[in-house]
């Protein structure tokens, strides 16, 4: 009866060593953190909130095609929901094990943490039996963000019709100015796609932004019209554009690749592959993006006055390419006598930014809340 009971009881520690859950480990910590494992149809699961908290991961899950995006390391996955493969860096992986979805929960197969991560982290994570040892989680704060001043160099972008005020001067003005207020109100790190009069391809701008590896993007414009009465402030995020009158904004903003950057030919290298690619990793961003754009268009309209032509759906190619929320501010009609005149005036140009960095910094609060818990 005893030996019986050493037995089982052998065989029960036996299978809870296989059955044990992952420690986790983070470097310069005492504390291990438990990550639970569990069986489900005879494979070994984690619970992918569970995952993402112990590792601060970031997951967001796109319903209407079951596209799982994982950030870690600044780096991002995308698996499909019910399938063993996923994407890292342009490669797909197989883990032999699907996704699985059970009521409202992802389950992510064990084999991704024992066998994956470190193939793509190398000596950033270590693992020894159920005990995993990692480097520091990064924090997911908005800490960079990439301002885009419009056009620049021998594309002036759109002229005023009075004081023949080129756009690509005003873009600048702001932009520095915002950057100021950025650094030093919030300590921010402010990259610049130009930070003075030259030409930068759109294409360039974002793959700027990407290399830096920036948290926000976000380019500024002045709109302009063929009436002169058109006026006010709108600001936009990503998506295919949605009413006519956007569609005419998106194609002005285009504009600077058929006449600048090589006609049609370039044109094609923006609409295939870069656009799939692009609008896989900007499907994640939307949200953001629409709640930034909401932020910013509310402190603009509410600190200048000015008309309020509302958030707006574009297809930009500038924010296109960008792998990350990013909103297009069109500060107002450089086309509209009034509002040129505006345009040039410093203190105007000081009340824009203020206004600008009140909406960034609303929305910073929020996101770095949210990616953070
Ligand atoms: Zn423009």
């Amino acid at each position: 009866m005893k030996k019986n009971y050493i037995i089982l009881l052998l065989f029960a520690t036996l299978l809870g060593m296989l059955h044990a859950d992952f420690s986790i480990l983070v470097r310069g910590e005492s504390k291990a953190k438990n990550l639970p494992e569990t069986t489900l149809n005879s494979v070994r699961y984690v619970n992918l909130d569970d995952f993402s908290s112990v590792f601060k991961a970031i997951n967001k899950h796109d319903r209407t095609d079951g596209r799982i995006y994982l950030h870690l390391y600044d780096e991002q996955f995308i698996f499909l929901e019910a399938s063993p493969y996923y994407i890292f860096k342009n490669e797909s992986f197989n883990m032999h094990y699907t996704l699985l979805r059970k009521g409202a929960k992802l389950y992510l197969p064990s084999v991704f943490i024992s066998e994956h991560i470190k193939v793509h982290f190398g000596r950033m994570v270590e693992l020894k039996g159920k005990t995993l040892t990692i480097d520091k989680p990064r924090d997911n704060s908005v800490l960079t963000i990439v301002l885009d001043p419009g056009h620049g160099g021998k594309d002036p972008g759109a002229v005023g019709c009075k004081l023949k005020a080129k756009e690509k001067d005003v873009n600048l003005a702001v932009c520095l100015k915002l950057k100021q207020l950025l650094e030093k109100e919030l300590g921010l790190k402010v990259l610049l796609t130009r930070s003075d009069d030259r030409f930068v391809s759109l294409q360039d701008r974002t793959r700027y932004a990407n290399e830096r590896k920036a948290d926000l993007f976000v380019s500024l414009h002045t709109n302009a019209s063929k009436s002169s009465q058109s006026r006010g402030l709108e600001t936009y995020y990503l998506s295919t554009a949605q009413s006519s009158e956007a569609r005419a904004v998106e194609a002005m903003e285009n504009d600077v690749v058929e006449r600048f950057e090589g006609g049609t030919i370039a044109k094609n290298k923006y609409d295939d592959l870069a656009f799939i690619l692009s609008d896989l990793s900007q499907t994640e961003h939307l949200e953001s993006s629409n709640m930034m754009a909401s932020n910013v268009q509310q402190n603009l309209v509410a600190g200048t006055r000015a008309y309020d032509r509302g958030v707006k759906q574009a297809n930009f190619y500038v924010l296109r390419g960008a792998f990350m929320p990013s909103i297009l501010i069109e500060m107002g009609f450089i086309s509209n006598p009034e509002e040129e005149q505006l345009l040039v005036n410093q203190e105007y140009q000081d009340r824009l930014a203020r206004t600008i960095f009140e909406g960034i910094k609303r929305f910073k609060f929020r996101y770095d809340r949210i990616r953070n818990t």
